[in-house]
């Protein structure tokens, strides 16, 4: 098994390389075994620099969880920021420039230097040194099936359960079925209450002051995320409700009442693959994130790449 896997990395790496000298990523590898280097762009100046794959992953675990989150939690986060970067040299996502990556958060991953970090947070050096260490202990690691780089999705607040990406983007991946979650009970963001004039949520929704509003048809995946609701023939999706109002999640219920109604969100993000809440919960229980990963990705193989 470890050969066969062995094998197909480095077929996948051989691939890399093809796809380099096709100048896709032509400007990622400059060596065949030496580290990558990842162009980033940065989306407020529009401009590309250009990073050893270790030293921007330093700065996506930096703004993508907090340091203060138990070590193998930022370790998990490391293993999964380095694998997404990696799936980006294969399948760039995108960008009107020449970037496998950029900085924006509801792109691709979050990012920060530490240099524009500790500006803001100037006696948090410790947190800097605590994050350039999960990313250095795990250096090469990616999460694999058959052999492959997966799309280790994350998200911050699943709300006790994660989701299948079926149900909500449509597409299946055995590693990313919906998986308990008991350990995102202490997140800031497992439950919020929002509190929205009548008139508004009908604004928002574009619905009409006719329709009478308790008359909703919900349809929820068994996890609780809003796949569609129908006021008549004003059919929305769980999404669209989502972006309209700007809910954290789209697991949510509505109340309504004379002249608010109350939409309480369970969770923050999309649900998907590994929640960081809970990562830090099982962490703070005493798994290692090895453990971490195999609970909220399924069926998964780890993998060293050596560079
Ligand atoms: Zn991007
Ligand atoms: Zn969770």
């Amino acid at each position: 098994m470890y050969n066969r896997l062995r094998r197909r990395i480095t077929l996948v790496l051989t691939a890399l390389l093809v796809l380099a000298a096709a100048a896709l990523v032509a400007e990622t590898l400059r060596k065949a075994d030496s580290e990558p280097v990842i162009r980033l762009l940065i989306s407020a100046e529009g401009s590309v620099v250009e990073l050893p794959l270790e030293e921007y992953l330093v700065g996506v675990v930096l703004a993508e969880m907090p340091a203060s989150f138990n070590f193998e939690a930022l370790k998990a986060q490391a293993v999964c920021a380095r694998t997404y970067t990696l799936n980006r040299l294969f399948s760039p996502s995108g960008h009107n420039q020449p970037a496998e990556v950029c900085d924006d958060i509801n792109h691709c991953q979050a990012y920060t230097t530490p240099a524009a970090y500790l500006e803001s947070h100037p006696e948090n050096e410790w947190a800097v040194q605590k994050v350039r260490q999960a990313v250095a202990v795990t250096r090469g690691e990616v999460i694999t099936v058959d052999g492959e780089l997966i799309e280790p999705v994350y998200h911050s607040t699943c709300g006790g359960h994660t989701e299948d990406s079926q149900a909500v983007w449509g597409y299946e991946h055995d590693y990313l079925q919906g998986v308990p979650c008991l350990w995102d009970g202490d997140s800031p963001h497992y439950r919020k209450t929002l509190n929205i004039s009548i008139e508004e949520f009908r604004r928002l929704l574009g619905l009409d002051s006719k329709i009478p509003l308790p008359t909703a048809r919900v349809e929820s995946t068994a996890n609780g995320t809003v796949e569609k609701i129908a006021w008549g023939d004003n059919k929305l999706t769980g999404y669209q409700v989502r972006r309209a109002l700007n809910l954290p999640s789209a697991k949510f219920t509505l109340t309504f009442g004379e002249e608010t109604v109350a939409v309480t969100t369970v969770g923050s993000g999309h649900g998907v693959g590994l929640c960081q809440y809970g990562a830090n919960g099982l962490a703070e229980e005493g798994k290692d994130y090895r453990q971490i990963l195999h609970h909220y990705y399924r069926g998964i193989t780890l993998y060293r790449v050596s560079y």
